[in-house]
Order: C-alpha cells, then sequence, then structure tokens
C-alpha cells in the first residue's frame, strides 16, 4: 500500500474589510475535528492574531498564496450555524459590502478577540481564586496592578502564543472583559403611590374609621390623601403625601401596615414578573380576534404578513398571542424594534406573559451580556425563546425559528448607514425567514409605501385593524393656520391662541400634554412670511435647500442651483426669512408662561446620557412631568394613558425636507405623534399648527387618509423614478483633496453612465459638504425593478474595481448604499 500525502485546508472569514475568504492549512486531525462555523485563531498579515470563522474544509491547496497553519482551534463546536453563514454572505452580496464587515458586525466583539483587543477585570466579583488555572490566575493577577491589557502583552505573560482560549476562559468565568465603555443596567425608578384600602372605599367604613383614629397626624394623612385625590385625579406618591402633610414615612409606614392603605408602584408590570406572577390572560377584543385569525389564514399561502393597525388598536396584543403559538411549538421567536429605547417598555409587557423566557438583545447590553445571550440561543434554550432587539439580533445563532415580528416596520432606523454592512434589517429578516421556513409579521400604523406596496402585487399579505382598543375614537384633529393666526395677531411666541387654550383645559382636567417641533435638517429652508411658500426645485419633487455662505438655493438631487431670491415668486413679498426653530425655544416659551408646571424636552440633545431617554420616557408616565417638547423620537410607539393633546408646532418644515420621502415620513411622524393622544378612555385631540392646511398630505393625516397618501406618493414614485420601481444605489465619495474627489467623482459618475442603462444622478455635493475635512460627493443610481440587479451590481463592482486600479483615485473612499433608505 502506498500514502499518498493529503493536504488538509480549512476556508475562514477574516474580521477584516476584505471581499473574499482564506485559506488555512491543518492537520489531519485538527481536519477531522473541526466543523463549519467554529472560529479559530489564525495570522494575519504582520504578528496579528485574528479569531477567523470556518465556513468550509478542503483539500485544495491555494494557488496564489502558501496557506498559513492555523494558531489555535477557539470551539469545542461550532458557535454560528450554517443557515447564518449562509445568511451574510447573502447580505455581503446583496448589500455590496465584504464577508468580513458581515462577520464583524454579526458577532459580538468578545467573541471575536484579536491581538490588539484590549481587556480588562470586571470589578468586585466574589470569586474563588482555586477555581483558576495556573494560566488563568497569571492574567488575573496580571489585571490587578493594570487595568488593562491588549491580548497581545498577555502573550509575553503567559510566555506562550495561543492565548486565546485561556482568555475566552476568563471571560465566560465573568473575570474580565473585552474593554468598551462602560455599561450598567437600567432599572427603571420605580416610584411609590398609595392608594386606600378597597374596603374603606366605602362611605360607611370610611366614617368609621375616620371616628376610630386616634392619632392627628393619620388623620391628618388620611384627609390630604382626600384632598390631593379628588383635587388632581392622579395617582398620590408616597413622597407628595409625606411632604404635604410634613408628616414622616414612619407614621405612614403604620396606616400601610393597619392595611388602610396599599403601596403600588406605576410600574406594576415589572413588579408582577418579580413576584412571579405571570398573568397569562389577554382578552382579545372581537376585532383583534379576528386580524390574529387573519393572520393565521394569510401565513398558511403567504410568508410575510403586514399588519396595518391604527395607533392605539392594541397590535402588541395581538403579538403577544402569536408569539404564544409559535413558543408552545417549541419555536424561537425574533421580535425586531426600531430603537433601543422601546425595548424598556415591551420587555415589561412581555415579561408579564412569557416571564423569563424573554431575553434582550442589542448595542447597549454589555459585551458579557451579549455573549451570554449568544449561547443562549444557540444553546435553543429556555430563557431566550423570545429574542427583542434591535436590527443586530438578526445575527443570533437562531437555529428554529418560528416567527419575526418586525413592529414599526416603516422605521428607517431599521437601516444601517454606516459603518458596512449598509443592511435593512427588515429586508434580511425576511431573507433569514425564509432560510428557517418561518413567518414574517410586519407591523405598523403607518406602513412604508414599499412594504404596502407589496401587499398589493400579492407578494405579501395584509390585515387591517381600523379601530382603537376598547372603543376610544380616534383624535379629533384640529389644524391652524398659521399665516391667519400671524396676521389676525393670535399668535404669542409661537404659540396660536387655539393651541394654548387646549393647553390650558388639559391642565384643567390634570391630563398631559405632548408638544411635537421636528427639527431635522442642517441648514434651514427659505420660506415666504407673507404666503408660507418654499421654492421647489423645477425637475424634482423637493425643495430647495437654503446654503447661506453661497447665497443660493440649490436641489440635492439633480443639483439644480439659483441665486437666493430677493422677493418671494408667489407672492412677491420681500418678507423672506430662513425658517429654523427647535424644541428648546418651544420649552423656553412655554415655561415662561406656565412657571408652575413641569415642562420637559426630548431630543438628541437631553437625550444623549445613558438611560436618560428611558427616564423621561418613566417621569412622564408617573405624571411627574406636565408637558413634553420634543422631535421625532415621540413618534415612536410609545403608549401614555394620561395624554389627551398633542400640538404638531409646525407641519411645514417636515414637508419641505429635501427627500423623496418627506411627504412620506411627514405623514408617518404626524400620524404617529397625533396617536400618543387619547390612548385609554377619553378622545383624544390634536392639533396641528401649519402655513399649508390645505396641502394634500395634512389634509391626509387629518382625515387618516393612509391610502390616500400611498395612492398619491405611489404615483409620484413611479413618474421620478423611485421606490419601489426602482432600486437606489448611493455611491458616497469622499476624500480630504477637494480638487481630486471632484475628478475622481466625474471619472466614476461618467464611467456608470456609459456602462448602466439606466438613470444616474450625480456627482451631487451633498448640503453638508464637508465633515470631518473630509469632502463628500454622492452618485445616485437607479435601477428599474425589470433590469437584472445581480448583473447590474457585477458591472456596478467593475468598475468600482477599475477606480481603485487608477492611482490617483485610490486614496478616495467609496461607500455603497444599496436600498438607499
Ligand atoms: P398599538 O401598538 O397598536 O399602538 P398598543 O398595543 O400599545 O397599541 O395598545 C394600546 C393600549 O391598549 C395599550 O395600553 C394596551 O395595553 C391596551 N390594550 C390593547 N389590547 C388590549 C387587550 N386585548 N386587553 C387589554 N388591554 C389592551
Ligand atoms: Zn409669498
Ligand atoms: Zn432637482
Amino acid at each position: 500500500m502506498t500514502t499518498t500525502q493529503m493536504n488538509y485546508f480549512i476556508e475562514v472569514i477574516v474580521p477584516l474589510s476584505l471581499p473574499k475568504t482564506f485559506t488555512y492549512r491543518v492537520s489531519e486531525q485538527e481536519f477531522y475535528f473541526i466543523k463549519k462555523g467554529m472560529r479559530i485563531a489564525v495570522p494575519f498579515g504582520k504578528n496579528k492574531i485574528y479569531t477567523a470563522l470556518v465556513v468550509d474544509l478542503h483539500n485544495n491547496e491555494p494557488k496564489l498564496y502558501e496557506a498559513k497553519e492555523i494558531d489555535q482551534i477557539l470551539d469545542n463546536f461550532p458557535v454560528v450555524n450554517q443557515i447564518q453563514i449562509n445568511h451574510w454572505f447573502w447580505i455581503a452580496s446583496y448589500y455590496m459590502c465584504s464577508i468580513g464587515d458581515v462577520y464583524k458586525g454579526a458577532l459580538p466583539s468578545a467573541l471575536l478577540l484579536e491581538s490588539e483587543t484590549i481587556i480588562s477585570k470586571l470589578d468586585a466579583n466574589e470569586m474563588d481564586k482555586n477555581s483558576l488555572s495556573d494560566e488563568e490566575y497569571l492574567i488575573y493577577e496580571a489585571l490587578q496592578c493594570q487595568n488593562s491589557l491588549k491580548i497581545k502583552d498577555i502573550v509575553g505573560i503567559l510566555n506562550k502564543k495561543t492565548i486565546l482560549p485561556v482568555i475566552q476562559k476568563l471571560i465566560s468565568k465573568n473575570i474580565i472583559s473585552v474593554q468598551e465603555e462602560i455599561q450598567t443596567t437600567y432599572k427603571p425608578k420605580l416610584a411609590k403611590y398609595i392608594r386606600l384600602a378597597d374596603e374603606f372605599r366605602i362611605d360607611s367604613n370610611l366614617a368609621l374609621l375616620l371616628s376610630n383614629l386616634k392619632s392627628e397626624k393619620r388623620k391628618t394623612i388620611l384627609l390630604k390623601y382626600f384632598q390631593l385625590e379628588a383635587q388632581e385625579h392622579k395617582p398620590v406618591s408616597i413622597k407628595e403625601i409625606v411632604e404635604s402633610t410634613n408628616s414622616s414615612t414612619a407614621i405612614l409606614k403604620s396606616l400601610i401596615e393597619k392595611k388602610i392603605f396599599e403601596e403600588y408602584y406605576i410600574q406594576s408590570d415589572r413588579v408582577n414578573f418579580e413576584e412571579n406572577k405571570i398573568d397569562s390572560s389577554i382578552v382579545l377584543s372581537e376585532a383583534q380576534e379576528i386580524a390574529l385569525k387573519d393572520i393565521d389564514i394569510v401565513f398558511e399561502t403567504k410568508d410575510v404578513c403586514l399588519l396595518h393597525g391604527v395607533t392605539s388598536s392594541g397590535k402588541t396584543e395581538i403579538y403577544i398571542s402569536l408569539i404564544e403559538n409559535y413558543i408552545k411549538n417549541g419555536k424561537q421567536v425574533l421580535f425586531l424594534l426600531p430603537e433601543i429605547a422601546l425595548t424598556t417598555q415591551l420587555v415589561a409587557r412581555l415579561t408579564k406573559f412569557f416571564g423569563n423566557k424573554v431575553a434582550v438583545y442589542h448595542s447597549k447590553y454589555s459585551n458579557n451580556e451579549r455573549v451570554e445571550v449568544w449561547n443562549n440561543v444557540l444553546n435553543n434554550s429556555e430563557t431566550s425563546q423570545i429574542i427583542i432587539g434591535t436590527r443586530s439580533s438578526l445575527f443570533l445563532p437562531f437555529s428554529n425559528l418560528g416567527l419575526i415580528i418586525v413592529d414599526e416596520e416603516h422605521e428607517n432606523t431599521f437601516k444601517q448607514q454606516d459603518p458596512a454592512p449598509r443592511y435593512h434589517a427588515r429586508d434580511a429578516a425576511i431573507v433569514l425567514a425564509n432560510a428557517h421556513q418561518s413567518k414574517v409579521l410586519l407591523g405598523s400604523a403607518t406602513p412604508s409605501i414599499e412594504t404596502y406596496y407589496k401587499t398589493t402585487i400579492n407578494k405579501f399579505g395584509l390585515v387591517s385593524l381600523n379601530e382603537r382598543f376598547g372603543n376610544v375614537q380616534m383624535p379629533i384633529i384640529e389644524l391652524v393656520d398659521l399665516k391667519d393666526c400671524y396676521f389676525r395677531k393670535k399668535m404669542n411666541g409661537h404659540f396660536s391662541e387655539v393651541l394654548l387654550n387646549e393647553i390650558k383645559q388639559a391642565f384643567e382636567n390634570n391630563e398631559q400634554v405632548i408638544l411635537f417641533q421636528n427639527r431635522r435638517g442642517f441648514s434651514p429652508i427659505l420660506e415666504c412670511h407673507t404666503c408660507g411658500n418654499v421654492p421647489q426645485c423645477q425637475q424634482c419633487d423637493v425643495s430647495l435647500t437654503y446654503h447661506k455662505y453661497k447665497n443660493q438655493l440649490r436641489c440635492h438631487y439633480c443639483g439644480y442651483s439659483m441665486a437666493k431670491p430677493t422677493n418671494c415668486h408667489a407672492c412677491s413679498s420681500i418678507d423672506l426669512i430662513t425658517k429654523g426653530f427647535g424644541t428648546e425655544q418651544i420649552e423656553l416659551e412655554l415655561a415662561s408662561l406656565f412657571p408652575q408646571k413641569n415642562i420637559k424636552r426630548m431630543d438628541q440633545d437631553t437625550t444623549r446620557g445613558k438611560y436618560s431617554f428611558e427616564k423621561i420616557i418613566d417621569s412622564f408616565k408617573n405624571r411627574e412631568i406636565d408637558v413634553l417638547v420634543g422631535t421625532q423620537m415621540l413618534a415612536k410607539g410609545l403608549d401614555f394613558d394620561n395624554v389627551t393633546l398633542v400640538g404638531i408646532m409646525n407641519a411645514d418644515n417636515m414637508l419641505y425636507y429635501p427627500d423623496f420621502r418627506a411627504y412620506e415620513r411627514s405623514f408617518q411622524m404626524m400620524t404617529q405623534v397625533a396617536g400618543r393622544s387619547g390612548r385609554s378612555k377619553k378622545r383624544g385631540k390634536v392639533i396641528i399648527q401649519t402655513y399649508n392646511p390645505l396641502n394634500n398630505v395634512i389634509q391626509q393625516v387629518t382625515n387618516n387618509d393612509y391610502i390616500g397618501m400611498y395612492s398619491e406618493q405611489l404615483y409620484e414614485r413611479k413618474i421620478y423614478f423611485y421606490p419601489p420601481f426602482y432600486r437606489l444605489i448611493k455611491l458616497t465619495l469622499k476624500h480630504r483633496d477637494f480638487e481630486n474627489l471632484n475628478k475622481g467623482s466625474l471619472w466614476l459618475c461618467q464611467v456608470m453612465k456609459q456602462n448602466l442603462n439606466m438613470p444616474i444622478l450625480g456627482p451631487e455635493e451633498p448640503a453638508i459638504g464637508k465633515i470631518r475635512n473630509e469632502y463628500i460627493r454622492t452618485i445616485m443610481i437607479k435601477l428599474p425593478d425589470e433590469i437584472s440587479l445581480q448583473s447590474t451590481k457585477k458591472t456596478i463592482q467593475k468598475i468600482l474595481n477599475s477606480f481603485d486600479l487608477v492611482s490617483q483615485y485610490r486614496s478616495i473612499k467609496v461607500a455603497v448604499n444599496v436600498d438607499f433608505n
């Protein structure tokens, strides 16, 4: 017998922006141990070690380079499954980025150790030092004197090369952590409230109680309680009653001990959970019941269903009932949310029904926590049957996914902008679900035009829910004509008389108010103070943006520009103003009008701190805030039960945002904000201040006419070459050298135009033409639906490759954004 020398290789992804996989040599023994989806430490470049992922095993020696040997096998079993690997390659190909970028974005960084990774010890862990191996102890010791260490430095400490497994062990023992911003787990403040025990709600018992109470101090508290309850019609907090009666908590405590008062928390959901009282009794309304049945029927023939339910129709309750069916059958469920801030409310609602089957996964979670969730999902553990998360939870190692819910599917935060992979979580979720043969439910009160369109061509099913839960009517929407109000001097700052009166009314009823002022956008627009006209581009359906330093009005889509006019083209008035007032100004004006009220602001400036968003939401929920002034953050799916008035300060600046989605987004935003009003019992009111009360979108919001908005926008999308009829691929070029960038982007755009038979716009200078000293140009490719995506992308990639070969342009960075949103 002759023995032939066999060669054994593995194919791996490295976590770098490189478009291909790499081949490493392994021994025969290793070859038979390694499985796809295991992590391997590999040397790469000069003296660097990375955590790579095995995607294939084979016997083909690479022709172009000498295959290096691996450093170390990191796993005993796969931590990534084949469905994930396929999905990641799909993302790389569809969104035109490298597989390394996807891999890097998919794994928690604690699973992606490399020689440059910095580790630090976790504090004050009760830990048994005897449980550490000698090597683990050495690292532990080293971290006692130095706060942090680079992994490559540990090579010296242990005096050996293969150290990643030791580090991995220490991470799993919660002794060290990959360095990152300090993460803390948010615990909402549970304000304590009291209420009279049921027994004393009967008058005769109460009279008896009052005459029996000996202590004057106790009597004072009781009387104050009645006074507060009668005056304010809102929960009485312990703090409030103790302060207003000048008594001590001890006296109040004694009343609670005597069972005259009961203590309770406003965030009662959480408390229920802590007491392990899982409340699994949802009674759906008739309309909800029908919707749920209809979803099931859709799922018999289709994989994706849109639940179009008006605000406060109780979509969450429908989701819960649906989830129940899937986990009963042992399936995993993924619940995608557009925003981390929304998870708190949802977790509270879901744990109430599913107890500890719910796990949360998002980027504000610490690395170690993320690894824990990753492993739980991998093991299909009981504690992570339901994952609530933001877009990155799409990358978890699901093996048995039954259902993906994408709530608020219209939100553009589902699309990752930077860095690559620039994927859309909703769309990638549909592809993932397909691989699992599972179902997708998209939910929204204001679906994206793309999604709704797909229901009309029978790609997705559609279930509509047109009534609010509990027979609450949709809010009354009243338009206030700002032009008229300014003319008749019925304005107080930015507040119309109508709005101010409504605010006063709400205060009188002890109800809360939300004021919405959207200041999105950078350079302000030019608006006629007399007629409200905003100059529009002649060739595109967008308004022109005022560029101050060039004194120009410009279209960001076709590049059309004109000198800033001296008078209005519509009415010839010379009273042209640059528009722009923000939430801060509203907050200040209101504070001076109502100095005794608690007015808070919620926008990017006030929610920058960790959990500041949740804190504001909590105290608004607890009714410590009377008026919340905010930006589009308020338009997300928040549920407050005491808000009866929503004011939209100026509807117009949303409408004239230079973007083909401006009308769609304005409709969504206004409808969503309006939907915060009157969610329980009392019918809500919405005041929209505008210069254009007759504008179609504003009329559509007022009449709750989604279909009207949809049809009109769909028509515009068609004639102006936008989605869903055309796919947008946006190229963004950046360079520090203005001239070189100009030349390079012209060259690239020209070549694209020569080789692609479709509308291509650009190169354009975006409104923010320079960021961090880099100049920016964009090129927009509009790909008709009927032209092959595959071959077009191939051509684009080829052109990009040849662009890279021009030495002068090589240093220009090009970012590709497929399905630019
Ligand atoms: P949406 O997400 O559709 O805007 P939510 O799911 O937030 O609406 O529901 C609005 C309110 O109605 C919530 O406070 C919710 O708890 C309540 N609700 C909805 N359906 C039910 C139900 N079947 N039983 C009890 N409360 C419900
Ligand atoms: Zn005018
Ligand atoms: Zn234009």
